[in-house]
Parts: structure tokens; sequence; C-alpha cells
């Protein structure tokens, strides 16, 4: 139940302090597109180039959460609001905390990334748009989740029976049909240094990761 007695409490540790604790610019990383498009995957392979680097980033996986925090939303176009709500104000905290955040889920309405960039300070939002066509999605159909909208098992699927709005002037754009994983990736990782959200010139000694 929404209670209006709760008051903001300013904290004593600022967000520049723990950003520049951890010598990074904090900002959220949006990757928007079809199911099977390749959110998850460049994400993924975006976060590992961090980490190997010494940043501190953290992706929130839409299906994940789904498992969790979201476990009790489903795919209508309520629900889907309701997820990216909760998902934009969990991300938030975490950029808060000074962290390099993504979030990788379908968010297929302009409205809602809107307001979610209208969330964030100016310059922390980083819309990636994973252009797939969906003949490529299908015929990937990583999850088998296309086999089964065309099935009829699932309803309102995005790309199927379900919109997506197609982002007009993301900050970045990857057509994954014509570019590598890990070429996607080192877009992501370029655009971040050119922004100065992290610098190649690192103190951070670097890491390994499986
Ligand atoms: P999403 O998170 O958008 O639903 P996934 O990342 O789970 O999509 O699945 C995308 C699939 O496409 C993976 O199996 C991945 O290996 C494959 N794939 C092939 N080429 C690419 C590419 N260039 N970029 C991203 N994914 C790709």
């Amino acid at each position: 139940m929404k209670t209006d007695n709760t008051v903001w409490h300013q904290q004593h540790i600022t967000k520049q302090q723990r950003a520049q604790l951890k010598q990074q610019k904090p900002c959220l990383l949006w990757y928007t597109g079809l199911s099977g498009s390749g959110k998850s995957t460049i994400a993924n392979a975006v976060d590992a180039l961090l980490y190997q680097q010494g940043f501190h980033s953290y992706l929130l996986d839409g299906d994940n959460i789904r498992h969790g925090l979201n476990g009790d939303l489903g795919f209508n176009d309520e629900d889907r609001i309701e997820n990216i709500r909760r998902l934009t104000e969990v991300a938030k905290l975490f950029v808060d905390a000074g962290l390099i955040v993504a979030t990788a889920f379908i968010s297929p309405f302009a409205a809602d990334r809107k307001s979610a960039r209208n969330k964030l300070t100016e310059g922390e939002f980083i819309e990636i748009y994973i252009d797939t066509p969906l003949a490529l999605c299908e015929q990937r159909d990583p999850k088998g989740l296309y086999k089964k909208a065309r099935a009829g098992e699932i309803k309102d699927f995005t790309g199927i029976d379900s919109l997506y709005d197609i982002p007009e002037k993301p900050e970045i754009h990857l057509k994954t049909a014509e570019l590598s994983v890990v070429e996607c990736a080192q877009i992501v990782v370029n655009y971040l240094v050119q922004q100065g959200f992290i610098s190649t010139q690192t103190k951070h000694p670097s890491k390994t990761c499986k």
C-alpha cells in the first residue's frame, strides 16, 4: 500500500564520491530489441570486457529478474509497464551506488524507455538498440519461444502479436546481422571511453574471466 508518510533521507556519501572510489562514471546501458536479437549475449560480453579492465558493472537480466523481484508479473501491456518501472528503479539505485549498470530486456514501448530515461540524470541513460531482423531472431530462436508463439502457446509475444517501437535516436545502434558479438561489445566499450565514463588508462589491475 502506498504511504505518503515517508521522506527521502539524504545520505552522507554522494554518488560522485562512490564513483570516484571506483574510478568510473556510473551510467545505465539500456539494451533494447526483440527476443533473440542478442541483448543478453552482447550485454554479457560488455560486462566481461569491463570486468577484465577492472571496472565495476552489473547486469540486470530481464529473464533472471522475472524469476525473483518481478516473478508476479506476466506479459500483458500493464505488467510489461510495471516490469520496466521496477527494473528502472533498481537500476537507478545501482547507478547511485556508482556502478555501470546494464539492463537487457525487450522494453518494447518507447514511452516506457522514455520514462526510464527521464528518471536518470541527464547523460546517464545510454539506449542501445540491438537491431536484428525478426526473421533472424526467429531463425536463432535461442529459447524456442518463437516456435511456441507461432503455435499460439505464448500470447502477447513481441514481434508476433505485440508491438515493438523501434528506437528513434538510440545512443548506440548495433546491427547484429552485420557485426559479431565481440565487435558489438567493443563498440559499446569504445563509446564509454569516448564519453568519459571509463578511462583506458585505468589504475585497476586487469582481471581474467572464464
Ligand atoms: P535476447 O537477450 O535479445 O533475447 P539472446 O542474447 O538470449 O537474445 O540470444 C541471441 C542469440 O543470437 C544467441 O544465441 C547468440 O549467440 C546469437 N547471436 C549470433 N550472432 C550474434 C550477434 N552478432 N550478436 C548477438 N547475438 C548473436
